[in-house]
């Protein structure tokens, strides 16, 4: 076992606060990485403060963890000492089943997911895995990611969940040139969803809350910015949607969206609110054969494909580096909405 210094909670009301756990010892299959940035996801913060049930506490989160291997086991081929590596939402799955055979991991046929933290830890019974709000982590190499050099490392962080969250349903439901795409809420998800929405070649509209928000939306990809609030502006957008991607973080109607798709057009949900959404209204599903659907994250081998496919098109997470004591106050400017695109922690100042 080795020391690691973090930052973890002891209940939902607490704050996050300083914290020493226990890193395994490297296996043969395991890759040791010093963490240097961390990406500030709103699951974190969901999880944090108990807004979704089964948080076992203490929490360490964070799951955007970009750093460098600091040791490898007899049996790893992949990487060395001194490579970059990424490590996202997952740290292992059953790998046997249909679904991780074809590397769908985070659809796991026997639920054997192994969340990066607050899943029961295989590797120390009792405890539950401990996130990137860390200066280092051990983790199995069919689940570390290879990062390229040519990008800035603290903005690539974000990839792993925003980038991966957004990129994999775009591919799934295949968008492209011809495809008109909404990207609904303009946060750490949905930012990232405009600049790959965009990258993909489809006419992209950002669906948003925030009207200040309207400039930097159109920088980051979108070709129209809609005020969702505005039933105006919502009405002239009706029956005209191949695909909206939904990535708010909080309940609302979904009906207001589902009208604006084509006929056999999707909604899908990536946001994950602590309270439900108002259930939708079935007219607007039966008369054009709408549907709505979700997605999680995606598989690894998507999420390495995702990274290439960033490192070739320069594309990176617009962040704002904190240190790791404010992490209070960047979840209450997530919570109002205020975040330019997405908190990355330097893990420097847990080291000082
Ligand atoms: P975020 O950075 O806080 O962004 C969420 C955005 O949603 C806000 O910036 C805001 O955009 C909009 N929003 C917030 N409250 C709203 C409300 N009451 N009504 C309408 N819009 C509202 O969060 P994130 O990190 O992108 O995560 C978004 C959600 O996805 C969270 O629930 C998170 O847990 C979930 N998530 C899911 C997966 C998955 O695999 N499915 C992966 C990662 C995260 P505007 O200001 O533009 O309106
Ligand atoms: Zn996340």
């Amino acid at each position: 076992m080795q020391k690691a210094q973090a930052y973890a909670t002891h209940s939902p009301q607490d704050h996050l606060s300083p914290f020493e756990l226990d890193r395994r010892d490297v296996g043969a299959k395991d890759i040791q990485i010093d963490i240097l940035f961390c990406g500030v996801c709103h699951s974190d913060l969901h999880t944090a403060r108990g807004e979704w049930p089964g948080t076992v506490y203490p929490v360490v989160p964070g799951h955007e963890i970009v750093g460098k291997v600091t040791a490898v086991g007899s049996e790893v081929r992949n990487f060395k000492v001194g490579d970059l590596a990424g490590v996202g939402c997952m740290v292992d799955s059953c790998q046997t089943c249909a679904a991780c055979a074809e590397g769908m991991e985070q659809l796991c046929d026997n639920n054997g997911i192994v969340f990066t933290y607050n899943s029961p830890d295989k590797h120390q019974p009792g405890k539950s895995t401990f996130g990137g709000y860390s200066t280092s982590i051990v983790v199995s190499d069919k689940f570390v990611l290879k990062i390229s050099p040519k990008l800035d490392l603290a903005a690539v962080a974000p990839l792993l969940c925003a980038g991966i969250t957004t990129y994999s349903p775009l591919r799934h439901w295949k968008v492209g040139k011809g495809s008109k795409v909404g990207i609904v809420g303009l946060g750490g998800l949905g930012h990232m969803g405009l600049k790959f929405s965009h990258a993909f070649g489809a006419e992209t509209v950002l669906f948003t809350t925030s009207e200040s928000k309207t400039a930097d939306a159109k920088r980051l990809g979108a070709d129209h910015v809609v005020i969702s609030k505005d039933e105006n502006q919502m009405k002239q957008h009706l029956n005209s949607f191949d695909f909206i991607l939904n990535t708010v973080s909080a309940s609302h109607n979904l009906d207001a969206y589902t009208a604006l798709l084509k006929r056999d057009a999707t909604l899908c949900l990536v946001g994950v609110p602590e309270h439900a959404h108002p259930s939708p209204n079935v007219g607007n599903l039966i008369f054009r054969r709408r549907s709505i659907a979700g997605s999680i994250i995606g598989g690894i081998k998507e999420t390495q494909e995702m990274l290439d496919f960033c490192a070739e098109k320069n594309i990176v997470s617009d962040i704002e580096m904190i240190k790791m004591q404010e992490i209070e106050g960047a979840y209450e400017r997530m919570v109002k909405s205020d975040v330019r695109y997405r908190f990355v922690i330097d893990m420097a100042s847990l080291r000082q």
